[in-house]
């Protein structure tokens, strides 16, 4: 037994401080975050769980620390879902990710540069939208699809000049939009009152027609977006509904601005307001591939005017986007295509090529690992039932859990067995990195 007790060589708080890496650390992310890394290195140096050396414990607090100050980690999507909710939906283009770096600092985001006068705030932004669809004569951006869809539902039926109240709606739209949050819920949570018609698998327009009255405020067409019904259905075109006397509100979920080929059955901004939409809604970072934001568009006439009536209600400040998402979401529609619309249009030749490529190189550093042919799917953020032919890298299934660990993470799914890394939703140029994941897992298995 030694005389000296161990715990007192462990060593002193503020000579790690000091230590020139740690100190750097200590610029980049914060003195207190650095300051608990070392708390608890040295703790674990008390309990014998590392050497008290100065060095050992140094780098221990050096492990310890993120790249960033931030705890969240980057994630490789390997999972075939294009827009993956948990992973934050639609990763941004790098036009849209300088454009967050420059509005970052200070911009002038709602100043006029040439009076020195207040300007119009995130015009720019709304130019770009305008712009991408040519039919809406007014638009407004708010935080989400939701902000959107209740600013409608609080503007329109709640306290409008006329006294209605009711929002027209089919029981077979009344769609759970993910999180245990439900669409009728959050139109009631506003005050308006909903009423249901039809049945959930089957709506005429006689329905709507019998229903329209003096309290009501709004038609609302909601997308189901995230399921399907097949059988015997029916459902009512927006163009059928135009002329019962109250606005049609098309919420189309997944902010397609105008038709896609591969997705027949999505509903886009313009064709919506082609078909008589008086105001369509939809989030910015599904198919768009933009930042979290909700849009509004308003056709010409009625649909302008209630844009503008929506962007004055008092609850509008509360939902206003900040200058991050005015930057990003103008970049993501006036920059090159977002990585959404390149992994939606990918060709499966080339995906299959880049599968063989890197199976290729897997295998030849003794991995188990295949080229195969998969399927891809939009995900919860919109084309319920669409599969894209895609291409993925088959390994032996204990690989799944080691990628999620790993740095950067990677997030495949698991299928009869194998580890399936798809690459329909990874850009090309993140093919190296995926690689080197994979072998990083492999040469910690031979350690
Ligand atoms: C996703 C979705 C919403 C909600 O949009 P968020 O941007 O997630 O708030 C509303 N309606 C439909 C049809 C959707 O698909």
């Amino acid at each position: 037994m030694t005389t000296v007790d161990p715990r007192r060589r462990v060593p002193r708080t503020d000579a790690v401080l000091a230590e020139p890496r740690i100190a750097a650390a200590a610029e980049r992310l914060g003195r207190a975050l650095v300051k608990s890394a070392v708390t608890a290195a040295q703790d674990r140096a008390r309990r014998g769980e590392l050497p008290v050396e100065q060095e050992a414990v140094v780098s221990a607090v050096l492990d310890s620390l993120p790249t960033t100050a931030t705890g969240l980690r980057p994630v490789l999507n390997a999972t075939g879902v294009l827009l993956h909710t948990n992973l934050g939906r639609a990763p941004l283009s790098a036009a849209a990710r300088a454009a967050l770096d420059l509005a970052a600092g200070t911009c002038d985001v709602e100043l006029d540069l040439a009076t020195g006068g207040r300007g119009p705030r995130g015009a720019a932004a709304i130019d770009a939208l305008l712009a991408a669809v040519p039919g809406a004569a007014a638009a407004h951006l708010v935080n989400n699809g939701a902000a959107a869809l209740a600013l409608v539902a609080v503007t329109l039926a709640t306290g409008g000049p006329d006294g209605r109240r009711e929002i027209v709606i089919a029981r077979g739209e009344l769609v759970e939009i993910g999180d245990g949050f439900r669409i009728p819920e959050l139109l009631t949570a506003t005050g308006a009152r909903l009423r249901e018609v039809g049945t959930t698998n089957r709506v005429s327009r006689a329905d709507y027609a019998a229903s329209v009255g003096p309290e009501t405020a709004l038609i609302l067409k909601v997308h189901p977006s995230n399921f399907v019904i097949s059988g015997f259905t029916r459902s009512v075109e927006i163009e059928e509904l135009t002329d019962l006397g109250v606005p049609v509100v098309a919420d189309i979920g997944s902010g397609l601005l105008a038709p896609h080929p591969l997705l027949p059955d999505e509903p886009d901004a313009a064709s919506s307001l082609a078909r008589g939409a008086t105001l369509v809604t939809a989030s910015g970072d599904k198919l768009l591939g933009g930042p979290q934001a909700g849009l509004l568009l308003g056709a010409p006439g009625e649909g302008a005017q209630l844009v503008q009536r929506i962007r004055r209600h008092p609850l509008a400040r509360a939902m206003r986007v900040d200058k991050l998402t005015l930057a990003a979401f103008e970049a993501t529609l006036r920059g090159p295509a977002p990585p959404t619309r390149a992994a939606l249009d990918a060709d499966p030749a080339a995906l299959r090529g880049r599968a063989a490529r890197v199976a290729g190189s897997l295998a030849e550093a003794g991995v188990d690992a295949v080229a195969v042919d998969s399927a891809a799917t939009v995900g919860g953020g919109g084309a319920p039932g669409v599969t894209l032919p895609s291409a993925a890298i088959s390994l032996p299934e204990r690989y799944a859990d080691a990628l999620r660990a790993g740095e950067p993470a990677v997030l495949g799914h698991v299928e009869h067995g194998r580890c399936l890394l798809d690459l329909r939703a990874l850009p090309p140029d993140a093919d190296a990195a995926l690689t080197a994941a994979v072998l990083a897992v492999g040469a910690g298995r031979e350690r």
